[in-house]
């Protein structure tokens, strides 16, 4: 019979809830599962788990199935979820958390999404904000889709909403400073 090494795999689950609740600020327990910041989350019904999931799986030393989710790449970081708890548990920042152990360990579960964050990312380190029309193409050939919502450039563009030529601010050396000092943070990891 093949023998289950539990206090390892209760050791590890506990060492991320660690990590986990030490890079989000978070205290899993606060969470008392009353489900307001489910009920209000725009994204909910595209999430495999719902936010009040995800830190139930968290508070259960089930945090495996917390990384491999969709759910944290889905969260728009709208912040509504924060705002209705009657705890204040800061459900935006423990996504983010969940995120970067996601990209530490190779499981992410929506590219397209990760795309999107690295060509914007890209876009304010150069610039010092975002160029709309460099990002959706950067984004765009990245993910194979050259063609996607090609058609509603036309109209944006005479609308004036988005513009070939990027615009930069006057700072911009001060941007890629914080950058570098975030990448120095982590270890020169992202
Ligand atoms: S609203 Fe707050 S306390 Fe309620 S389930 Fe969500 S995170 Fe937990
Ligand atoms: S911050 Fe994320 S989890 Fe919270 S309500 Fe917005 S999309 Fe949902």
């Amino acid at each position: 019979m093949e023998r289950v090494e539990l206090a390892d795999s209760l050791r590890q689950g506990q060492a991320l809830i660690q990590q986990l609740e030490a890079e989000s600020g978070v205290t899993l327990t606060e969470c008392y599962q009353c489900g307001k910041c489910a009920a209000g989350c725009p994204v909910a019904f595209a999430m495999d788990y719902t936010p009040r999931q995800i830190i139930r799986l968290l508070q259960l030393g089930l945090g495996e199935e917390a990384i491999k989710s969709h759910t944290p790449w889905l969260c728009a970081s709208c912040q509504a979820c924060y705002t209705r708890c009657p705890r204040e548990v800061n459900l935006p920042r423990l996504m983010e958390a969940v995120r970067q152990e996601a990209r530490r360990r190779g499981v992410i579960k929506e590219k397209n999404v990760e795309i999107f964050d690295r060509a914007f990312l890209d876009s304010v380190k150069r610039y010092g904000r975002s160029h709309e029309m460099g990002i959706i193409i950067q984004s765009n050939l990245q993910s194979m889709q050259p063609f996607k919502d090609v058609m509603l450039g036309p109209p944006m563009f005479f609308k004036g909403k988005i513009s070939p030529l990027p615009s930069k601010i006057k700072d911009v050396a001060n941007v890629k400073e914080i950058f570098a000092r975030a990448r120095a943070k982590r270890g020169n990891k992202h």
